[in-house]
């Protein structure tokens, strides 16, 4: 056989496998790559909850009456990890629905976003209670509970308020938590020294210059209202 007969089927060798390849490994959005494959990502939840850590400890030594102390943490993408939701819907090239999500959140598959679990365990020892507000329905509070549990990020004097209704934003449960009101009659007025998540709504709006201080917002590129 000739070299150049040999070229041509490696070439076509070559061809074939790089289309198999392609066909095979479909690669992921930006967005979900992102989440799911860079140490960037790792990296920047890392430093955001290490940062949290050490400038709501400082706040927390400086407060007379410690034991009505708060942080207010949201769930998704700031503690759980969806991104194997979000690959299987792209992947099914299917968008987000109510349904598929709440089954998503029944399956307790959710993983665990980088530095949450050191920062819980730091705020938690010093007498800071967690408070998780999350937009996941009540309905699937049990689920949730069993899927943080089984990532070693829950501790029995944590609290949950999750959505009851469309009506039920978060400013309505933050005002609970900070009033001792409603939901939070039996606990009482909480002083929330720090508020960790990775979307706007996570954080009372209009105090931009609370951010780095009070409110700690983690890179979300997967979804949001934007
Ligand atoms: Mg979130």
């Amino acid at each position: 056989m000739s070299m150049k007969i040999q070229f041509g089927i490696l070439n076509l060798f070559l061809l074939m496998i790089g289309s198999v390849m392609v066909v095979g490994e479909e690669k992921l959005p930006n967005d979900i790559r992102w989440i799911r494959q860079s140490i960037e990502y790792r990296t920047l939840c890392e430093q955001l909850f290490r940062q949290a850590t050490v400038v709501i400890l400082r706040k927390v030594k400086t407060e007379k009456n410690s034991d009505n102390l708060a942080v207010v943490v949201d769930l998704d993408e700031t503690v759980l990890d969806n991104s194997l939701y979000q690959v299987e819907r792209w992947k099914a090239g299917l968008s987000f629905t109510q349904d598929s999500w709440s089954e998503w959140v029944n399956r307790e598959e959710a993983g665990l976003v980088s530095g949450a679990k050191e920062f819980l365990k730091a705020v938690r020892k010093k007498g800071v209670r967690v408070v998780f507000v999350s937009n996941r329905m009540n309905k699937n509070l049990e689920p949730t509970r069993r899927n943080l549990l089984a990532l070693e990020v829950l501790a029995p004097n944590d609290l949950f308020l999750l959505r009851l209704d469309k009506d039920d934003v978060k400013e309505v449960r933050r005002r609970e938590v900070n009033e001792g009101k409603a939901r939070m009659k039996k606990v009482g007025p909480l002083k929330v020294v720090g508020y960790v998540g990775d979307q706007m709504g996570d954080f009372p709006s209009g105090q931009a210059k609370e951010f780095g201080k009070t409110s700690f917002l983690l890179p979300n590129p997967m979804y949001g209202k934007w």
